[in-house]
């Protein structure tokens, strides 16, 4: 899933990209609106987070040329102003969502999987190990016949397990792939997400795909029961 965030002040912008490559996105920028009406021409992009305020052409108008070349493409706007007005219009000119900022990345990132949910998914985002099944698109996880509910977190550190299956990963590395940049160091939260996970994937107790390697971290075994 590829995203192109159109957005004119440099921290969030970046806070951004980082954010979204670490949710699994990959990520096209755009620090005015001439340059994100070309890149969204892309056909490759499928979703658009789209800075009302911007310096050349403003949001709005980026939004109006974005829809008369690609009508279907998902554009998220977000904005600083949280007033009604600016709000109907943005939706009125075609936009799909509208987030007001400052607002929390979970948030950002639930809003997103809600609008590519209409869009057409390609084949082969699905992942399948050992009875275990996540569905990358859809952020959604299957063990056998059983859906498994799973916090954002949780899902990019099982979809770190199963795709390095039979490796020893220590805590640090899972901590960079996983956190990247958004935790305390010295923490454990690894070991508390692995806890989690590991309740979640068997709450009745069945053996558990995840093994402690004591002293060296974990290794995800693709032939759990
Ligand atoms: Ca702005």
């Amino acid at each position: 899933m590829r995203v192109l965030a159109v957005e004119d002040e440099p921290r969030l912008l970046s806070m951004l990209e980082r954010g979204l490559a670490a949710a699994g996105y990959q990520v096209e920028t755009a620090a005015n609106g001439e340059d994100g009406v070309v890149l969204a021409d892309d056909e490759a992009i499928d979703l658009v987070l789209l800075d009302i305020a911007l310096p050349d052409l403003d949001g709005h108008e980026v939004l109006a040329r974005i829809r008369a070349r690609r009508p279907a493409l998902p554009v998220l706007m977000l904005t600083a102003r949280a007033d009604l007005d600016h709000k109907v219009r943005a939706l009125d000119a075609g936009a799909d969502d509208y987030l007001t900022k400052p607002f929390a990345f979970e948030e950002l990132l639930a809003r997103m999987r809600a609008l590519t949910r209409r869009v057409d998914e390609p084949s082969g985002t699905v992942l399948g190990v050992g009875g275990l099944r996540l569905d990358l698109l859809a952020r959604r996880v299957w063990r056998g016949e059983r859906a498994v509910e799973l916090s954002n977190r949780e899902f990019a550190l099982l979809e770190y397990f199963v795709r390095h299956p039979d490796q020893v990963l220590s805590r640090s590395q899972i901590l960079f792939a996983v956190w990247e940049y958004d935790y305390e160091p010295g923490s454990n939260v690894v070991d508390v997400y692995v806890r989690y996970l590991r309740r979640k994937l068997s709450p009745g107790g069945e053996p558990s795909p995840i093994v402690t390697l004591r002293g060296a971290g974990y290794r995800f075994d693709p032939r759990f029961g």
